[in-house]
Formats: C-alpha cells, sequence, structure tokens
C-alpha cells in the first residue's frame, strides 16, 4: 500500500498541529512537514580552534527547523520523486 506520510496523517488523539514554516511562515500539519536539524556553532572558528588545542571539550549546538514541502523541494532538501519510487516503501 502506498503511504503520503509516517503515520498516515493521523497524530495521537485528533488532528495534527500545525507548525509554520521557517522559510515562507506557511502553516502545515506536523505530519506533512519537514525537519531539518543541523549543528550550529557556539562560537567564533578561531576561539573555538584555540580552544580546542588547549584540550577543552565543546559543547555541539543544534538547531531544528521545519519546513513546508514546497520550501524543502526549493532548497533542495526532499526529492520529487517518480511515481514508480512513490510506491516504494522506505524513508518516508
Ligand atoms: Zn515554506
Amino acid at each position: 500500500m502506498v503511504k503520503k506520510r509516517k503515520n498516515s496523517g493521523k497524530g495521537q488523539s485528533g488532528n495534527n498541529t500545525s507548525i509554520q514554516c521557517s522559510k515562507c511562515g506557511r502553516l502545515v500539519p506536523r505530519s506533512k512537514a519537514k525537519r531539518v536539524t543541523r549543528p550550529t556553532r557556539l562560537m567564533e572558528g578561531v576561539i573555538a580552534k584555540e580552544l580546542r588545542q588547549s584540550g577543552a571539550i565543546m559543547p555541539n549546538g543544534q538547531s531544528s527547523r521545519w519546513y513546508c514541502v514546497s520550501c524543502a523541494v526549493h532548497s533542495h532538501t526532499v526529492k520529487i520523486r517518480s511515481s514508480a519510487d512513490r510506491k516504494k516503501a522506505g524513508k518516508l
């Protein structure tokens, strides 16, 4: 069976909560939105390098952004799959 979304578009109870796209601000259902998590720098590169050389342990920062399908496709986060590929099971 073809599945569009991981949870078949249903949340745990009732309606999906809406999430605002980080790029265009459109409201999209949480199950439909694409989440991108990227590491962030907490300090400047030169300072971080010096601290690393002196033996300090650096904390890693992460920031996650939610995108609507249009913005995810436009920013090459998600690729458009052919109709045959869409029927294959795999990562949704
Ligand atoms: Zn968007």
